[in-house]
């Protein structure tokens, strides 16, 4: 077999895992040992497992391997937070983004290698897109967090409770590798996780919702970010194709489904003249007023590359207390990671751009500030005299 073929053990949920060691002859309590060391203990060393047999662990090791990504760089922000650089196999760069909070600690994860759906505001989206992420580079995200913070089994680093997918990429477009990686974020033998703790953030990519319902009971985040049709294509082009009446529908049918009192978290990232009016608040409140849901207001994380702005403190507060007033659960997000550029809508990697956005997108900002302008003001203007706008999923 060559070493191309071979299956990477790290990414197989238990299903599959399952069923290839039983192709291989063995029964299914294999699998739960295997998934214990590789994911609970950290061990990647089939020799180091010793309550598999000799000549089972040699054969593991001549026709499998188990094989997280390559770690490429760490970095470390101020408030505790780190941002580690993951090299892929297409020959890209993604991020994630570790952030403790208290007793608990959130590991936001890519899922593709850059982002086809292009929102006005994402960082990554100016990255364009070369591929969607394995369920061993996916899954191997949480396996490095836990070795690099020293919180395997037996250690006594800090956790990671969470896993919330908003990082680069559009989990649902990559749907089998990220339900595979999901399946062992919960499974008992591999990282446990509740599933009200783990946290697939969409753009609203309608046929994965539908796929999700009867797939997973994830807890699920749903980027909104404007309160009309009008404003939502600007922002997020696929709103064209499955605009804003047909997502709530869906998410609604896939919370309903999990029968219990969940919510969807609805995600609103406020950009400064564009869409943090005392107006479009109202609308908002309008729109979800018989929608049962919690908001998170995330003022915008600004990046060079466009020319969007944060709201003022008042501004963010005015909007967050229309809201209220209106009766919504509403939290505004804190910065954190800014210092490492990992902030949310920030995070960009090294993307091998299959799509040329990136040298289209940068050519037009050329464009721009040849003519004295900055990239996207031309849009920016046309909404607000405040001029220029920004952000993050
Ligand atoms: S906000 Fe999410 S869906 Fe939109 S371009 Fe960025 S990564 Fe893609």
């Amino acid at each position: 077999m060559s070493t191309a073929a071979k299956p990477n053990l790290i990414g197989l949920n238990p299903v599959k895992l399952t069923a290839l060691l039983e192709s291989m002859g063995e029964k299914p309590y294999r699998a739960r040992q295997i998934m214990r060391w590789v994911h609970r203990r950290g061990v990647l060393d089939f020799s180091a497992m010793t309550d598999i047999g000799k000549t089972f662990r040699e054969r593991l090791a001549r026709e499998t391997v188990i094989a997280p990504p390559q770690l490429a760089s760490r970095h470390d922000a101020d408030d505790g937070c780190v941002k580690w650089i993951i090299g892929t196999a297409s020959g890209s760069a993604v991020e994630m983004v570790y952030i403790p909070e208290g007793g608990r600690g959130t590991l936001c994860v890519s899922s593709q290698a850059g982002c086809i759906l292009d929102c006005s505001f994402c960082a990554t989206g100016k990255q364009g897109f070369d591929s969607n992420l394995t369920s061993a580079e996916i899954v191997g995200q949480v396996w490095h967090a836990r070795r690099e913070l020293g919180s395997f089994e037996g250690g006594d680093g800090p956790p990671v409770t969470n896993v919330v997918f908003m990082g680069m990429g559009e989990p649902l477009l990559n749907f089998d590798n990220v339900m595979d990686a999901v399946d062992l974020m919960l499974s008992d033998y591999a990282y446990g996780l509740s599933k009200r703790r783990v946290t697939i953030s969409t753009a609203g990519v309608l046929p994965g919702l539908e796929r999700m319902r009867g797939r997973t009971d994830v807890s699920l985040a749903v980027s909104l970010h404007a309160p009309n049709d009008e404003l939502r294509s600007e922002l997020v082009p696929l709103n064209k194709k499955y605009p804003i009446a047909e997502l709530l529908e869906a998410t609604g049918k896939y919370m309903k489904d999990l029968g219990e009192s969940r919510e969807p978290l609805i995600e609103y990232t406020l950009i400064r003249g564009v869409n943090d009016h005392r107006q479009h608040a109202r609308e908002l409140s309008v729109l979800l007023q018989d929608f049962s849901c919690k908001v998170n207001l995330i003022p915008f994380n600004e990046f060079s590359e466009v020319s969007y702005r944060r709201p003022s403190a008042s501004s963010i507060g005015n909007f967050r207390k229309i809201l209220q007033d209106a009766g919504l659960i509403v939290t505004v997000r804190t910065t954190r990671a800014d210092g490492v550029a990992a902030a949310c809508g920030q995070l960009t990697g090294a993307v091998r751009d299959q799509t040329r956005r990136r040298e289209r997108f940068l050519r037009r900002g050329e464009s721009d500030a040849s003519n004295g302008g900055l990239i996207h003001s031309e849009k920016s203007d046309t909404r607000s005299a405040a001029g220029p706008r920004g952000t993050a999923r």
